[in-house]
């Protein structure tokens, strides 16, 4: 049997960090696991600035709330789940994800959890396990499943190289690079085919 595990922002839905900075003006915020390949160094960034400007979880589910999923990933995801299982594997947060899941149709989500205080103020974050994808891609191997993972950033090369298949799915020029054994995609179209040819591989 073959799991597939995707990542979500950059895949399915807009980066939430991106669409917070554009609507803040908030430059700093633009920086993405893209751009930083330590996820602890962006995210003890991204708190500070967050208290810095006095923006609160309420601030950023305001913007959540005006995020949709990017054209096409819906009909992507439900063609996926109709031919494997899918497990959506974030380094977002619980309190972020719920309106994009509940516009994707609820898929299985693992990602972590923010501390917020009383205040409504984001104190800290909480990692569910460090490594938490390539973790999960062990997990599902030693359940003895065979797994395809994909995304789009640093922080998904070591699923993507734990995973039978890994495919990157428009990936910035730095990780195409860095990673080349990965196959690009840019159209879900382009991403069905590898995944399907993974499949016959794994399968095979
Ligand atoms: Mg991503």
């Amino acid at each position: 049997m073959i799991v597939t595990c995707l990542d979500l922002e950059g895949v399915l839905v807009p980066e939430i960090w991106i669409a917070l900075a554009e609507k803040t003006g908030i430059e700093k915020l633009k920086l993405t696991t893209r751009d930083i390949p330590d996820y602890n160094e962006l995210m003890k960034g991204r708190l500070k600035i967050l208290n810095q400007n006095n923006l609160k979880l309420a601030d950023i589910e305001k913007v959540i709330d005006g995020i949709v999923p990017l054209p096409g990933a819906k009909e992507f995801l439900s063609w996926l789940e109709s031919k494997f299982q899918v497990i959506i594997l974030s380094d977002t947060f619980n309190q972020f994800a719920g309106p994009l899941m509940a516009q994707l149709d609820y898929p299985t989500l693992f990602c972590h959890d923010l501390i917020v205080n009383e205040d409504g103020r984001i104190a800290n974050y909480c990692l569910r396990i460090p490594d938490a994808k390539t973790k999960a891609v062990q997990a599902l191997k030693g359940l003895n499943l065979k797994v395809i993972a994909a995304g789009d950033s640093y922080n998904d090369t070591g699923m993507l190289k734990e995973a039978g298949a890994g495919i990157l799915f428009r990936a910035p020029d730095n990780v195409v690079k860095e990673f080349p054994q990965f196959p690009v995609t840019q159209t879900y179209e382009e991403f069905k085919i590898e995944i399907i040819k993974a499949s016959n591989k794994l399968v095979g």
